[in-house]
């Protein structure tokens, strides 16, 4: 039986049909955009159309807002940083406590630089369902804020945030909007000129195009300092030759993107939905995380109380299904992710958390089959556990005796 593929938040297959398009960019069509010839014409003209789908995609007003870069990573630092040199005279960043490292680690770095470089970073707590706390917002906002860079969706939970409304409050003091839109876009329909959002970030390798490409969307007239500098690509925003077979097969992702997008609301939904249902009905004790009205829709966080969940992934991985326990990028660590320890899952169940993300090459089938594993899975693992007898879980005061430090 074939393995089963449900990390798609970590990172998806490559569609055949970017494969495709990509190929003659290694081979007849290797020219370099900005040279003076045929052979750069053809590339420049390939990088000009796919500028064009990633904007239908973002519905964004201009293809010239679209800038390829080379990762999330890449177009969430230069959205910082470009804010921070841009508004001099403003030094706060308002961010949340459950982004991406991608956003997370920068402004741990800025906060500490010394002395007239530093700056303040207020990063706004999550309720119990990964949910931002509009007034606390409000109350950090500021002339004095730089820069607002909140996650669409999260990578974890997928718990989707009002990025749209926290915009609009931006520009009311002032401030640059930038949102990490990595696990957003390509699963939910994006219209961003109809937002007062200044920046976006999203990667390539997170919708079935290849990993070493991204973009940073900038809306016209965003006041920006470019990361790179060298040659004018990307019209002096971010220099270095295009990776074009990359930006080619982003583009045809893109348009692939479009086309799916209802199916992607309504069959990968359904197929999440089902696997939930499954898993929660056969299983005691697991619970599932996140926003349950506004969550992404082939994100399913399932905590299950008394295991480790590094076990559960070895055992799921032994009969051939790939899932993860928190990001992709903290696993292989024990403590539980950031995510779920600003969303206070008691210890017992945060270590034992599972992603399950699903993507439009899963079937019902592959469904049926994961929610058939998992639960004997769990009653292996938990025959093992101090804190679980064939009753159930032992005196809530024993089972609880592990904390977080
Ligand atoms: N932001 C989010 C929300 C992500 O999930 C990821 C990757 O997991 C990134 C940023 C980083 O993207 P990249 O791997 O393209 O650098």
């Amino acid at each position: 039986m074939a393995d089963i593929y449900m990390d798609n938040n970590a990172t998806t297959k490559v569609d055949p049909l970017v494969v495709e398009a990509m190929l003659p960019y290694f081979t007849e069509q290797f020219g370099n955009a900005s040279s003076m010839h045929s052979f750069g014409d053809r590339v420049g003209k390939a990088i000009k159309e796919a500028r064009a789908r990633v904007q239908h995609l973002l519905g964004a007003a201009h293809e010239s807002e679209i800038v390829f870069t080379s990762c999330g990573t890449e177009s969430d630092s230069t959205a910082i940083l470009s804010a921070l040199k841009a508004l001099p005279e403003r030094r706060e960043i308002i961010t949340t406590v459950v982004e991406h490292p991608a956003i997370l680690s920068l402004c741990d770095y800025l906060e500490k630089q010394l002395g007239d470089d530093g700056y303040v970073v207020h990063r706004l707590r999550v309720d119990e369902k990964g949910r931002l706390d509009l007034k606390e917002y409000r109350k950090k906002l500021s002339e004095k804020t730089a820069i607002v860079s909140a996650m669409w969706a999260n990578n974890e939970t997928g718990t989707i945030f009002p990025v749209e409304e926290m915009a609009e409050l931006a520009k009311g003091v002032g401030a640059q909007f930038h949102t990490d839109a990595v696990q957003a876009v390509g699963k939910l329909p994006i219209n961003l000129k109809d937002t007062a959002i200044d920046m976006l970030s999203l990667s390539g390798h997170k919708l079935h195009a290849p990993k070493g490409v991204g973009v940073l969307y900038l809306r016209r007239g965003t006041r920006f300092r470019p990361l790179l500098r060298g040659g004018h690509q990307e019209r002096g925003r971010r220099a270095g030759t295009e990776n074009s077979a990359s930006i080619v097969g982003l583009g045809k992702a893109a348009e692939l993107a479009m086309e799916h997008m209802v199916f992607e609301n309504t069959c990968v939904k359904a197929m999440r939905d089902r696997l939930e249902k499954g898993i929660l009905a056969a299983v005691p004790n697991c619970f599932v995380t996140g926003d349950p009205d506004h969550r992404l829709p082939n994100t399913a966080n399932i905590a299950f109380e008394y295991i480790e969940g590094e076990g559960i992934l070895l055992l799921l991985n032994k009969e051939g299904i790939a899932a993860s326990s928190g990001s992709a990028c903290t696993s292989g660590s024990l403590e539980p992710s950031h995510v779920m320890k600003a969303m206070s899952i008691p210890y017992t169940a945060a270590h034992g958390t599972v992603r399950f993300s699903l993507s439009r090459y899963n079937t019902m089938d592959e469904v049926d089959r994961v929610i058939a594993a998992v639960p004997p899975i769990m009653a292996h693992l938990r025959s093992l556990s101090p804190y679980w007898n064939e009753d159930g879980p032992v005196a809530a005061e024993e089972a609880f005796a592990p904390r977080y430090a």
